[in-house]
């Protein structure tokens, strides 16, 4: 029979849990982008006044005044092989053979892709198509002549223009910038830059953020996002801040000192300390009188003693619990997770769900839990399993050379003025429905660079 009463208490004790887990992964932010538009149409007409006439010119699109012929635009179904398409359209087989011989040095047929557009222009005084236009993405189009079978690829000019934008994470950031469009890509690269020090898989209510980008448009619409030049983020009492420095042979994100943002990990969790008993999976257990095997290094260190986070991460877990004692768990990225035993007691706030800094004390060495005497033992977690860190070959972190700093701080006294420009946005509680809208903010900067001009 099962126990109503028991059940609802556990639903009830749960009920929180379960909300704040939900919660931490809906984010929201609000975006500074001018212009997301979701029409993605070019080189539509403009008027232009000049004196009192209006001059009107011709919509133009794929090179052609539009308006002068019949538009049939299509999507790549499955299967639907280019031929076969032209074969449809009745275009002439020896036609077909011409175009794809005459432009096979860019146009490969395998590259006609299902849920793709094309579209197939006529003039009005013609019998069949004269154009065949195929756009596999807003950076360019390919033109095919029907008539003559011939084709040409035509790569879009892409304007990229520098923005500042600024978030607070409040309830659902994925629905937010999958709203904008963009900002979805702009996270993106936002986790890639901090992922050695922000795990935004456990990203907090009330974090902070702001970025420095490239904002890609083709003729005045946004169509992606280039690079993020510089990001900050801000949870609890820690601000992380990174800048993009490229000088061709040190490229990578470095924190504000020049130290790469891929920090590795340190190499033990106590300073002063000495290793009292190694990893070993048959070791005989000195309280229990057995073997059992040992998965982590005890580092041993007078009671009291400060107990590092080896890396940047999230802490899992903070709770006292059997033979482990007082222990912290943090998460560091997708890989790795590492385990601190036997605490005395943790440190000041220390406790699940906050970030930590690589070096920052989350607790003190003490003998809590099964243990002989006051020492950490320190657990290193790879891909689910418990590992011997001593034996991980860790990329080695490559500071910027000495000889770089000055042009370095160049670069990120530049970029740090910018995310300057712009404040972090309060979470104002209660009101998240509010902040789900995306807020346009003017950009900062207008240093717009042409790229394939
Ligand atoms: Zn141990």
């Amino acid at each position: 029979m099962i126990d109503m009463e028991s059940a609802n208490a556990f639903l009830q004790k749960n009920k929180n849990p379960l909300l704040l887990i939900l919660g931490l992964f809906l984010l929201v932010a609000f975006f500074s982008f001018n212009d997301v538009d979701s029409n993605h149409d070019f080189d539509l007409g403009q008027k232009s006044q000049i004196g009192s006439f209006k001059l009107i010119k011709p919509n133009q699109k794929w090179g052609f005044a539009i308006d002068t012929f019949e538009v049939k635009k299509s999507t790549i179904q499955n299967n639907e092989f280019f031929g076969e398409v032209l074969q449809k359209n009745n275009v002439a087989y020896p036609v077909i053979e011409g175009i794809i011989s005459n432009t096979k040095e860019f146009f490969d047929v395998n590259h006609w892709r299902v849920g793709k557009n094309y579209w197939f222009l006529k003039k009005p005084s013609s019998k069949t198509s004269d154009y065949l236009v195929y756009e596999p993405s807003v950076y360019k189009y390919y033109l095919f002549d029907l008539k003559n079978g011939t084709g040409t690829v035509n790569e879009r000019p892409i304007k990229k223009e520098l923005k500042t934008a600024s978030g607070v994470i409040s309830s659902s950031l994925w629905k937010t910038m999958t709203d904008a469009g963009l900002s979805f890509d702009v996270a993106g690269k936002m986790e890639n830059a901090l992922q050695w020090s922000i795990d935004f898989h456990h990203a907090q209510k009330g974090d902070q953020f702001k970025l420095y980008y490239e904002e890609e448009s083709i003729n005045g619409q946004v169509v992606g996002v280039g690079d993020l030049h510089a990001a900050s983020y801000k949870t609890g009492e820690n601000e992380f801040q990174t800048v993009y420095y490229d000088d061709e042979e040190h490229p990578g994100y470095y924190d504000l000192e020049g130290r790469p943002m891929n920090k590795g990990f340190l190499k033990s969790p106590v300073k002063y300390s000495r290793i009292s008993s190694r990893f070993n999976r048959r070791r005989f257990h000195p309280v229990l009188k057995r073997v059992r095997p040992h998965l982590g290094t005890d580092y041993a260190a007078p009671r009291g003693t400060p107990i590092y986070a080896v890396g940047d991460g999230v802490v899992l877990e903070a709770r006292r619990r059997g033979g482990n004692g007082n222990y912290v768990k943090i998460r560091h990225n997708e890989t790795y997770q590492t385990q601190y035993l036997h605490m005395q007691k943790f440190a000041k706030g220390i406790s699940s769900g906050v970030h930590v800094k690589q070096g920052q004390v989350i607790g003190y060495v003490g003998s809590t839990g099964l243990a002989t005497g006051p020492h950490v033992c320190f657990r290193f977690w790879k891909n689910g399993k418990q590992v011997n860190h001593l034996r991980l070959e860790f990329p080695p972190p490559k500071p910027l050379p000495a000889a770089e700093m000055a042009d370095f701080n160049v670069v990120r006294d530049k970029f740090v003025a910018k995310l300057n420009e712009v404040d972090y946005p309060e979470l104002i509680e209660g009101s998240t429905e509010a902040q789900d809208e995306i807020k346009n903010v003017e950009a900062t900067d207008n240093e717009a660079v042409m790229a394939n001009p």
